[in-house]
């Protein structure tokens, strides 16, 4: 499964409490956006499961549907 794939490089992340990229040795967030108006929608923890919120549309978006992109989260050094 290559569910969770570097944007630069393609190789596959690994998680160690954010998602890594071991070849750019760069810390990457799962971001999901509205499939509707392209919010960035907030990531509910429920049982296990993850449910994706749009403040904009106030309603719930099926993961399915949610587009994700890998932001870089830059090293504090
Ligand atoms: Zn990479
Ligand atoms: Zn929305």
């Amino acid at each position: 499964m290559t569910e969770n794939q570097c944007p630069k490089c393609s190789s596959e992340l690994e998680w160690d409490g954010a998602y890594h990229c071991g070849s750019c040795s760069t810390h990457y967030k799962k971001i999901g956006y509205c499939p509707e108006c392209s919010a960035e929608l907030e990531k509910l923890q429920a049982c296990g499961s993850a449910s994706y919120f749009c403040n904009t549309c106030n309603e719930l978006k099926s993961k399915s549907r949610v587009s994700f992109v890998f932001q870089p989260i830059l090293a504090r050094d």
